[in-house]
Parts: C-alpha cells; structure tokens; sequence
C-alpha cells in the first residue's frame, strides 16, 4: 500500500537538489500521525517537497535581520501548521531588547488545536503574554536568540498573511510598531490595502497614533519588505493551497468538537454532574442573592 504521508526521504533528495545536504527535515516538521486524514494531502505532500527547500535557502541567503529572514522563520511555522492539517500561515514576534534579540513564533492551529482563538498571529502573541506572565507554558515558541543589530529596544511582528480583524485588535493592543506581511488576503485581511479602512474607527485612530506601519513583501530592492521575487510564488502558494478545504470544512464545522452543542454540553455535565428533574440549581452565589431577595412594600 502506498504511504501518503509526508516522505521524509524524498524531501532530503529535493532539498539536496537544492544544494543543502545533511539538513534534519523531521526537527522542521515533525510527524503528524493523523497526516493520512487531512485534506488534500495529496497536493500538500509535493508542494512542501518542492517548497521546503526554497524557504531553508529564503533563510540561508537572507541578509541577518532582513524582512526576507524574518519572513523565511514565519513560513517554517507556516509549512508546519501546513503539514499538521490547518491553514498554512506562520508569524513571528521579533523582540530586541538591551542588544539582545529574541524570535518567537507562532502558527495557525485553527483545526488542529481545539481553539478557535488560535490564528498565527494570535498564538505568537500567546506565547509572548504567556513568557511575560513568568510561565514556561511556552518555551518551544523561542525559536532564536542573538547579537540584536544596534541598542534600540524595539518590536516587530512579521506574518505570512495580512492579519484578520481579531488578529489586528491584539497586535494594536500590543502596540507593535512595525508589522510584516507576507501576503495580502483580499478575502478576509484587515490590514493591508483597502481592507485596512474597514475596521470600525477606533482601531484607525490606534493605529495613527501608534505610527504603525504595515510593509508587504515585494520585489523593490529599495524598499524595506523586499525579498527575492523566486520566493513571492512559495509565500502565495502556503497559503491558498488547502485554503478553500479549510474554509469549506470550517462552514461544515470542522471545528464542530469544541462548538458543538452537545459537545459544550457533555464538559458541562462532567463538571456539574448529569442529574436533572426540573428544579432549579444556581452555581453562582451572587445570583443566588439575587434571586433570594426578598421584595419589601415600604
Ligand atoms: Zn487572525
């Protein structure tokens, strides 16, 4: 029988081919057990075949510190959601602080994690809250520490696709002054292009008074979110390869296991027990106060 999961052999030939001998494709994208049942596995397995090589030389031959680096770690975390079975977008949040600088990503997990909260951008910025809050919760998410550029504390969020409104509201709320993007989502991105107006005004005015800037990747040596133009076809590609099964399974509810009714219903039951003949039971002793008021005529 063939075996369609991801042949791990075969992408070593293709990154050799490539010119890059010796390199552990398992440490990148570690073994999905369940790769068999996810969507279109058929013309994933090629494209990360073909394409994983080309992000490894997107990062070899970046220039230290370059958007095309930055972008190049995003799209690591973005094959790998890729080959776990959800949407294949990546992101990065690029911290420098007393000359030092620290990379920590993070990657779509929308129908592979249980949680709907988890869009790139928003699971870097977990990770993020998560290290402030003094948790080890995620470590892994540290992905580089090095000699930053110069002294100046800053911040930087690069994504490999224009950030959907939830994601926009946090990186606001964040206060990142520069963010990075791969590729512009015309469909459902709120950032770049005319998208970026149709936030209701708050999140504008934020954004004007935070001085944020929103670069895309592009192929103008001149500007600051250049990247070699052979990468640009691999940026669009991570993304819109299995992007109509995920929408389409998202509208069947592919995430019917954590918003199912019966599902929420059985979490509640193993809390509160199964019992039930008719009579009231208030958990929260506010309301039971409330409820017990006693009305008095004066
Ligand atoms: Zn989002």
């Amino acid at each position: 029988m063939k075996n369609e999961g991801l042949n791990y052999a075969k992408i070593d030939a293709c990154m050799q081919q490539r010119g890059y001998s010796g390199v552990n494709i398992q440490a990148i994208l570690p073994p999905n057990p369940n790769f068999d049942k996810i969507p279109n596995k058929t013309i994933i397995v090629p494209f990360i075949e073909d394409n994983l090589p080309k992000v490894v030389e997107m990062i070899n031959t970046a220039k230290p510190y370059s958007f095309q680096e930055y972008l190049g770690y995003a799209m690591v975390w973005g094959m790998r959601a890729l080959s776990q079975g959800t949407y294949g977008i990546g992101a990065l949040y690029i911290l420098n602080h007393e000359g030092q600088e620290w990379l920590i990503a993070g990657r779509n997990g929308l129908a592979t994690d249980m949680d709907t909260s988890k869009h790139a951008e928003m699971d870097a910025i977990d990770a993020v809250e998560s290290i402030a809050r003094g948790e080890d919760t995620y470590k892994d998410r540290v992905i580089l520490r090095r000699k930053a550029r110069d002294d100046n504390d800053r911040k930087m969020i690069m994504t490999s696709l224009d950030p959907c409104p939830m994601c926009r509201v946090r990186i606001h709320n964040h206060n990142i002054p520069l963010v990075g993007v791969g590729n512009e989502d015309t469909f459902a991105g709120s950032m770049v292009g005319a998208n970026a107006d149709m936030m209701p005004p708050l999140w504008k005015i934020i954004m004007e008074a935070q001085g944020t800037q929103v670069t895309l990747a592009n192929d103008n040596p001149q500007n600051l979110a250049y990247i070699d133009p052979q990468y640009l076809p691999v940026v669009k590609q991570m993304f819109e390869l299995n992007r109509d099964d995920i929408d389409r399974a998202l509208k069947e509810g592919v995430l019917s296991n954590i918003s199912d009714i019966k599902t929420i219903a059985l979490g509640l039951v193993r809390m509160f027990g199964r019992r039930f003949n008719n009579e009231e039971k208030i958990f929260d002793p506010g309301i039971k106060a409330i409820r017990g008021a006693k009305s008095i005529s004066l």
